[in-house]
């Protein structure tokens, strides 16, 4: 089965590699130029903790895919998936599969103009991977990853890519309830993410603040009341212990959306806190956190640009 890397960044090119490196028919796709030289030039250099390996992987702009892709892994950030899409809407054939494992919520909308909802698969990781330069990307954690039917579907094309990732030395696990699993997730960024961007601080620094901490869970609470009017139940407490965790044992990390504001970039800010909004205003439920988290982030987005 050919799989295509859409969106070859840091978590994309780090999944597409551990797949190459153990048979998998992969190439990676991406707009970022320079990688593209770096690893045609001289081999994907994937970074651990423990070791450092050089594969040699096709990799090329999305045009210039060949069709037809049985599987589309999509990687990019967020507000960047459409065009991708768009981008090798050529090489898609009514047998193409895809999955997202990006952050947010609504990633499964933007495919569904590309690809059947039965052939849609989302989910979340919690594998941490930074692209360091062109051809060089890094990982000294680990995390698992969860996956499952957008609309609770069964295919043989998911036990596939469960096969293909078993052989790697990535933790991806094939679950029923991947809803409860994406909203969790969201419920933990909305309030931790926009917290660390907006005070330029890490969960380290949220931990020192009692009052941060408690506004970061009151975020949360929210989150997990827009997930109920879309029929999903979190487990709040479970949230909690991961805020807590982070808030403890994360004192270095910078949350992506801190980094991208620090490196002008734009944020996934709309697929998170946005997103909620959104969900909540159609629902008539009340999320002013999220409604001023959203906005504050959008402003300093903002700010940033009108600064340049
Ligand atoms: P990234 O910015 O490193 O990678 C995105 C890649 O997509 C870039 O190489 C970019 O050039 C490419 N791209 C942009 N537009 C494109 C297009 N039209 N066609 C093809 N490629 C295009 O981002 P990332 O850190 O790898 O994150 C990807 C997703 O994974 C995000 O949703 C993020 O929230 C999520 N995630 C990341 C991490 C992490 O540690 N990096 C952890 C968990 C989840």
């Amino acid at each position: 089965m050919r799989i295509a890397i859409l969106g070859a960044g840091a978590m994309g090119s780090w999944f597409g590699g551990r797949l190459a490196m153990q048979g998998s028919d992969v190439e990676l796709l991406t707009t970022n130029q320079a990688h593209i030289g770096a690893v045609q030039d001289k081999g994907l250099i994937l970074r651990s903790a423990t070791a450092e390996q050089c594969l040699s992987i096709p990799i090329h702009r999305p045009e210039e895919v060949q069709a037809p892709v049985d599987i589309i892994l999509l990687f990019t950030k967020t507000f960047q998936s459409d065009r991708a899409m768009a981008s090798v809407a050529h090489a898609i054939t009514s047998d193409t599969h895809v999955l997202t494992l990006q952050n947010g919520i609504g990633n499964a909308d933007i495919i569904a103009n590309y690809v059947a909802l039965e052939q849609t698969w989302i989910g979340v990781t919690m594998m941490p991977v930074d692209l360091l330069g062109p051809g060089i990307v890094a990982s000294t954690g680990s995390g698992v990853s969860y996956f499952g039917g957008a609309v609770g579907q069964e295919h043989a094309v998911a036990h596939h890519l469960l096969q293909a990732f078993q052989a790697t030395d990535l933790d991806v696990r094939l679950v029923q309830d991947i809803h409860r699993r994406v909203w969790e997730k969201v419920a933990f960024n909305a309030g931790m993410n926009a917290f660390c961007a907006l005070a330029r601080g890490t969960p380290g620094t949220i931990g020192k603040s009692p009052g941060a901490h408690d506004l970061v869970k009151d975020v949360a609470v929210e989150v997990a009341a827009v997930a109920l009017t879309q029929e999903v139940e979190i487990d709040l407490d479970s949230v909690v212990n991961t805020i807590d965790f982070a808030c403890a044992e994360h004192g270095e990390h910078k949350p992506s959306m801190l980094q991208d504001l620090l490196a002008k970039r734009p944020t996934e800010v709309a697929a998170l806190n946005g997103a909620v909004v959104a969900l909540a205003d159609s629902a008539g439920v009340p999320v002013p956190m999220n409604r001023l988290l959203a906005t504050l982030v959008t402003l300093a987005e903002i700010a940033q640009r009108e600064a340049d």
